[in-house]
């Protein structure tokens, strides 16, 4: 394990020889992966005393939150709190209170689980990430960021430096359900985040983002086309639950099966649309 002393040597080291070192933040994913012996030997970048990663900053129009924030910052953060109330809610149900104070963004996100918790909520919230290395930097929309199972747009050579949430959001109503074994210490069978904003009883906007039903997490657009523009009674949201069924594809595995989680899904859109319906 090195432990560079900042953020240019640690970035130096991943340019020098890409793909040998593994970024090392909370550890509270590659600590489970190493105990139960599957990761191969490989050197260890412990990035977590690195300064430029950390904090939550607000500006008048984002916040921007550097990729070592730990789900206990996001908890205790009182924008966060007020302006972004879904991903508060996936950082509390996240592991317990161990696994938050270790556990970071930056992590969740490069981990590339397709059951990670807090990506519904990035994506709902339009984030972006900034990606760095020797280089330079690089910002990019946090949708199509993950392009399958542990696929994503990250360099060998790279780090999440920051994740950015553009601020301003008004009139939304939001919803969010982690489906798991447990309320937490379970990774979600299905983890489901929604955001509607009506104008009278037309949708006029609307996001879903949806974890376990994919090989990565996944925003449901054609669901979301469908449903923007429409009022929504009844058999709005029974055929919404169609185009839903065909867009979605979960998988059977240790935690779930894919029936379970294809029935679950759908009564999640149907839950979201109905209650925010009627708010
Ligand atoms: C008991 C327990 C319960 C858990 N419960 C949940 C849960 O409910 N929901 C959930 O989503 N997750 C859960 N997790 C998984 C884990 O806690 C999260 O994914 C956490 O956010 C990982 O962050 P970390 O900093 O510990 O990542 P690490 O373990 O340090 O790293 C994870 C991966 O990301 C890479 N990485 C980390 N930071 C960066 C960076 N800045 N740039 C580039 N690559 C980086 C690492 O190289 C590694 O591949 C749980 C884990 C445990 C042990």
């Amino acid at each position: 394990m090195q432990t560079p002393r900042s953020l240019g040597a640690a970035l130096d080291i991943l340019a020098r020889d890409p793909g040998i070192w593994r970024p090392f933040a909370g550890g509270t994913d590659l600590m489970v992966l190493l105990e139960a012996g599957k990761l191969a030997h490989r050197h260890y970048l412990n990035i977590w005393n690195l300064a430029e990663l950390r904090g939550i900053e607000s500006a008048s129009w984002l916040i921007s939150l550097g990729a070592l924030t730990t789900y206990t910052d996001v908890r205790r953060n009182a924008t966060l709190v007020r302006e972004f109330p879904l991903l508060c809610r996936a950082a509390a149900e996240t592991g317990g209170v161990a696994t938050q104070n270790r556990g970071t963004l930056g992590g969740n996100i490069a981990n590339a689980s397709p059951a990670a918790d807090t990506p519904p909520a990035l994506l709902i919230y339009d984030a972006e990430l900034e990606l760095l290395s020797s280089r330079g930097s690089r910002r990019i929309p946090y949708r199509g960021f993950h392009g399958g199972y542990k696929k994503m747009d990250l360099r060998p050579d790279e780090l999440v430096g920051r994740i950015f949430l553009p601020r301003g959001r008004t009139g939304w109503k939001s919803y969010y359900r982690k489906v798991g074994t447990r309320r937490a210490q379970a990774i979600s069978k299905v983890c489901f985040a929604g955001a509607v904003r009506f104008d009278g009883k037309i949708v006029d906007d609307i996001r879903i983002a949806i974890g376990s039903v994919a090989p990565a997490v996944v925003c449901a657009t054609q669901t979301e086309a469908y449903v923007r523009g429409k009022s929504l009674d009844a058999a709005a949201i029974a055929a919404a639950r169609q185009v839903f069924a065909k867009e979605i594809a979960p998988i059977d595995d240790i935690r779930s099966t894919a029936h379970y989680r294809h029935v679950v899904a759908l009564n999640l859109l149907e839950e979201f649309l109905t209650t925010t319906a009627a708010q």
